[in-house]
């Protein structure tokens, strides 16, 4: 009853891999969709080989997903992971004690945290740049172990130039790694901009719906990737396949969702940039935005995270996220709803980032609907 898979010709767009890749083989009456498995063990074959054993080390659900991860990013190898912060944590396994690492001074706060814990516990030097500082970067990479870039930056929004530092890592034989979390491989290809490794909370936009914490790591190398799965299995900071099985299904959407966020985002960037109670904004869309240049040059979407200074400082940015009724204050970022978080409330924020910054996660509502709960939430302190 079983018949070939029909051919078809190599994936194209975007949009079409995020609906196609991972799929099973076409067998009638079998499932369009790879099902979720739960086995913790599986039947030995007589002869030991590439076969599944035991569910730390592999599952024929995480198979699907990190197929078609790696085929939006352009690799050859995903590794799906627990959280981002495990995927990230696999990158650095190779990083000798006392080795040193170039990291954005406003990196995801978390992989700030880690990376202060591996000085603590592994004497790393910590590189800290601002990441759109060019010349500052590359100086930084001299003698470094390891280049950890993120653009653009969790909080601020600064962008890199990702051709030029990748670039500079490589001719000093520097291995990189590009978070990708904020971009998604429909924003930006790090592995094609000159990137060894890309690292993603899954948690984000790829899984999309807020309802799942999971990490990936995409790569080209075919030694990097066995490192990492061996890194993997020995750490055990593994996904549950149920959670992989909802970010797949969340990953068939994500050229619509990415879509929309950014337009969105788009759109109430300028309108905040024009409005009176609004002191900054920073999106790469606006074209008075310092990493727009940058941006419009290596990325195909600006993305849905907008950075906001209200006028009136701290206090101001707490009412206007305490006003807001549709928007959700809430932490994390990248699912369908809006939500939004003034930063400096976490203690372990860098304290570089502005105290009155809220960030905006923008998502695929009806755009009307959140500028009139913003612009209400901004009038509310009386400006
Ligand atoms: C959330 C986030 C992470 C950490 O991912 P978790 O899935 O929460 O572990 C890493 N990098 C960036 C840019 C993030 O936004």
């Amino acid at each position: 009853m079983t018949h070939e898979p029909t051919e078809i010709a190599p994936l194209r767009s975007p949009a079409t891999v995020a609906v196609t890749a991972g799929r099973p083989p076409r067998v009638q009456g079998g499932p369009v969709n790879p099902p979720v498995v739960l086995s913790s063990t599986y039947v030995s074959a007589g002869v030991p080989g590439g076969e599944l054993l035991y569910a730390r080390g592999g599952t024929e659900t995480w198979e699907p997903f990190e197929e078609a991860l790696a085929t939006l990013e352009g690799g050859a190898h995903g590794v799906v992971f627990g959280s981002g912060m495990a995927a990230i944590a696999a990158t650095l396994g190779d990083v000798p004690d006392g080795g040193a690492v170039v990291v954005p001074r406003h990196a995801y706060q978390v992989t700030l945290g880690y990376l202060d814990d591996l000085t603590r516990r592994h004497g790393l030097e910590v590189r800290r740049v601002d990441i759109a500082d060019t010349d500052q970067v590359v100086t930084a990479l001299d003698g470094a172990d390891l280049l950890m870039a993120e653009s653009p930056t969790n909080p601020m929004l600064e962008v890199a130039d990702l051709p030029a530092i990748l670039a500079a890592a490589r001719e000093r034989g520097v291995p990189t790694v590009v978070d990708n979390t904020f971009a998604t491989p429909l924003g930006q290809r790090p592995l094609e901009l000159g990137a060894d490794v890309v690292v993603h909370s899954v948690t984000k936009y790829l899984a999309g719906h807020s309802d799942v914490v999971l990490g990936a790591v995409v790569t080209n190398d075919d030694e990097t990737a066995a490192r990492i799965r061996a890194y993997r299995t020995l750490h055990g900071a593994i996904a549950g396949p149920m959670e992989v099985f909802l970010a797949l299904r969340g990953l068939r959407t994500l050229h619509l969702r990415v879509e929309r966020a950014a337009a969105n985002a788009a759109e109430l960037a300028s309108r905040l940039a024009g409005h009176a109670a609004v002191a900054e904004v920073r999106h790469p869309s606006l074209p008075s935005d310092p990493g727009h240049e940058r941006a419009a040059q290596q990325m195909s979407s600006f993305g849905a995270v907008v950075g906001l200074r209200p006028v009136g400082g701290l206090e101001a940015a707490d009412s206007v996220v305490d006003a807001v009724r549709l928007w959700v204050p809430a932490t994390s970022l990248g699912g369908v709803e809006s939500t939004l978080e003034r930063r400096r409330r976490f203690t372990t924020e860098s304290t570089t980032v502005p105290e009155d910054l809220i960030r905006l996660s923008v998502g695929i509502e009806d755009v009307e609907d959140l500028w009139a709960d913003l612009a209400q939430a901004l009038g509310s302190r009386g400006a």
